[in-house]
């Protein structure tokens, strides 16, 4: 299996430029939505609405499945960042509407769906090194996943004096990760 993975969280898609098998953690699926939705309520939802098997276990376990056993499901895993590798590019330019990444024109900015904007959000995307002890993924942790652990959006932690700082913080904070390959 490639060593390369992309975590997701809800509600943004995201382009990634390497090949490769890919790991989504908290991935944008309905039934991951209704996972989320449970863990917080704690109500069930109607029993014909997860049609997946939700499997917890561990990372050692996921990394020796062979890609077609592993493809299609849903892995729960209780881990935590170990390192957020704060020298590489860790957040980007997104719609406020939609979250899609978007592009920089001569003036103003450009988002596929929603046209034309006059200024973007900046929205997280911490590569980072997932561990539950028994294996590492090198992963991208997105926005929803981030702001819930750092308690600040990417443009409140942007107006900080030293925003990496508030990595360290969130280092070793055990978290659910939903992950889907
Ligand atoms: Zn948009």
């Amino acid at each position: 299996m490639n060593n390369k993975y992309n975590c997701f969280d809800t509600g943004t898609l995201q382009l990634k430029c390497t090949n490769g098998t890919y790991v989504y953690v908290n991935p944008t699926a309905v039934e991951t939505g209704q996972l989320q939705d449970l863990y917080v309520s704690g109500i069930p939802p109607a029993p014909a609405a997860i049609a997946v098997a939700i499997l917890t276990t561990t990372l050692s376990d996921i990394l020796q499945l062979e890609k077609k056993e592993a493809q299609g499901k849903t892995f729960v895993i209780n881990g935590h960042i170990s390192e957020v590798h704060a020298y590489k590019e860790w957040y980007y330019k997104a719609c406020p509407a939609c979250h899609q990444c978007v592009y920089e024109k001569k003036s103003g900015w450009y988002c596929t769906r929603d046209e034309n904007l006059v200024k973007p959000s900046n929205m997280f995307r911490l590569p980072a090194t997932i561990t539950d002890g028994t294996g590492n993924i090198e992963a991208t942790v997105f926005d929803k996943v981030a702001r819930y652990l750092l308690n600040k959006t990417c443009d409140e932690l942007l107006e900080m004096s030293n925003p990496v700082d508030a990595f360290l913080k969130i280092e070793n904070q055990e978290t659910q990760y939903h992950i889907q390959i």
